[in-house]
């Protein structure tokens, strides 16, 4: 069993490093798909526009999804609950973006699996039966062709299907984006502050200084966006994935709306054939015992691949892209809701517009000031609840085994993790909040319950919201 994502099986190359200062106007920070979207979008203007990304591009939350590339998703049922209105322009802006991934992949011949399927949007439980129907009429008066359907594959007594979405594979797409625009990306290069001065951003990058106009930050957790107050407005989801090979594929990519969430999709590698299932999406501070959550998804399946991954999900369920200060200057995408491949796609859309001056019909509804209703506001005590336990949890969650041990060394609380070569000792305590880390032995990593950050066995930081490691130094 691989405990990483299918999708890293993939041979990948690595772009220069950032060794110099440099003057740009658009800075860009972060290369999932968001980010080389943003990048795609700003190439052929006359703005000189390069990216930096702290490891190798599309290697974080991108290259652990699921890669449907859907306008039927799971949130639409909330979007439209808050209102219609914006569940319809949510609903276009998606079928958009869907256009513009298929027109990039179609005019550069790129090699991603790219697949036409039948996108499904099930339930199992009779009291979401009609939701099912929402979902159909509302598809119905936005001159979606939707038919009502069962879906044979899994358990349900109820799914709206609709054509003409596709899935592929995630860092084939990244790679090639990448490759096409080498020359301005920078790898292995971490930011570590951003100054404003005199209206001009001064980043510093592996100790150097890069002076841009523009920054756009795509780094999945906006990690520098203090002002914001995003802990606020959403929080973190955890999910868990299996791989394994099946005889045969099917053309099709569906979700429930139901707890837990279930979602199926395959996959074609050369001459063998996967199915990937994901089961159970939770927010991240109420994941508790890892171990038992995999051992759900595995129960009966012997998968051959298991991961999970997390994104952020919004009060309202819609995305944050656009800009943050006053000017415009400053510009951020992020909260995807777990529709990451064509948010993601429409960052770059609606950002370069908005860099460039020219009109994009989602501006308002993405604008990071928006305004949203007391309903979703009152999410956040919850939250913080939520997040409060976890951080009591995970500072007495210091249960030794014979592989993890909880202690002090030097007055520093300590975690290590012992294994054929030797001992792994981190700092337990994640940079963010001070939360202690649990250990995730499917994919041997410390992970952070309150919100999320996530960190290998030897401490160097995975994913946000921190954006430091935890290495600790004799
Ligand atoms: C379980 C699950 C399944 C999903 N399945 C789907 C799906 O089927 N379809 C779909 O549309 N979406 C899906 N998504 C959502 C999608 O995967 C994400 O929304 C999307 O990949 C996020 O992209 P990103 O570019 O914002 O983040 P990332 O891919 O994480 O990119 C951010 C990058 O920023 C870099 N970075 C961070 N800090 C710094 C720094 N200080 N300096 C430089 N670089 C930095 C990181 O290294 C990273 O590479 C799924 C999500 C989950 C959790």
């Amino acid at each position: 069993m691989k405990n990483t994502s299918i999708w890293l099986n993939n041979k990948d190359f690595s772009c220069q490093k950032l060794n110099q200062d440099m003057e740009v106007d658009v800075l860009i920070v972060g290369g999932g798909i968001a980010g080389l979207s943003t990048l795609f979008e700003l190439k052929d203007s006359n703005l000189k526009t390069i990216l930096v990304e702290k490891n190798l591009c599309g290697h974080g939350v991108t290259s652990r999804s699921t890669a449907k590339v859907t306008f039927l998703q799971n949130q639409i049922v909330n979007i439209l609950k808050n209102s219609s209105q914006n569940a319809s322009l949510y609903l276009a802006s998606q079928i958009d973006a869907i256009k513009r991934i298929k027109e990039i992949i179609v005019k550069h011949h790129i090699d991603c699996d790219f697949k036409e399927v039948s996108s499904y949007l099930f339930t199992n439980k009779k009291e979401n039966v009609g939701k099912i129907e929402d979902i159909y009429q509302f598809l119905n008066s936005n001159q979606i062709s939707v038919e009502k359907t069962k879906l044979k594959e899994l358990d349900n007594i109820l799914a709206s299907k609709v054509d003409h979405t596709y899935i592929f594979h995630p860092l084939k797409y990244i790679c090639y984006l990448k490759n096409n625009m080498k020359n301005r990306i920078y790898e292995n290069s971490k930011v570590d502050k951003i100054d404003k001065i005199d209206g001009f951003y001064f980043t510093t990058v592996n100790q150097h200084i890069i002076k841009s106009k523009f920054i756009v930050l795509a780094t999945h957790y906006p990690y520098f966006l203090m002002p914001f107050f995003l802990p606020l407005k959403s929080h973190v989801e955890t999910s868990f994935i299996g791989a394994k090979e099946v005889e045969n594929t099917h053309e099709i990519s569906a979700i429930n709306i139901d707890k837990p969430c279930e979602s199926i999709r395959y996959y074609q590698d050369k001459n063998k054939n996967y199915v990937i299932y994901l089961y159970q999406s939770l927010a991240t501070c109420n994941v508790g015992n890892i171990k038992e959550k995999f051992d759900a998804l595995n129960y009966n399946k012997d998968f051959q691949y298991l991961w999970s991954n997390k994104d952020v999900i919004t009060n309202d369920y819609l995305p944050y892209i656009g800009s943050v200060d006053q000017d415009g200057t400053f510009l951020v995408a992020t909260g995807f809701n777990t529709w990451g491949m064509t948010n993601g796609c429409l960052s770059g859309m609606v950002l370069a517009d908005l860099i460039l001056k020219k009109k994009n019909p989602y501006i308002e509804l993405f604008s990071l000031n928006r305004s949203i209703n007391l309903n979703q506001v009152l999410r956040f005590p919850i939250d913080a609840c939520c997040n409060i336990k976890a951080f009591l949890v995970s500072t007495k969650n210091n249960v030794n085994n014979r592989q993890v041990i909880y202690k002090k060394i030097d007055g520093e609380k300590v975690a290590i993790y012992k294994d054929e070569d030797g001992e792994h000792i981190v700092l337990n305590k994640c940079p963010h909040m001070k939360c202690g880390l649990v250990f995730n032995p499917v994919e041997k990593t410390w992970d952070c319950l309150c919100h999320g950050s996530r960190f290998t066995i030897d401490g160097d930081c995975i994913e946000g919201p921190s954006n430091f490691d935890i290495r600790f130094k004799y």
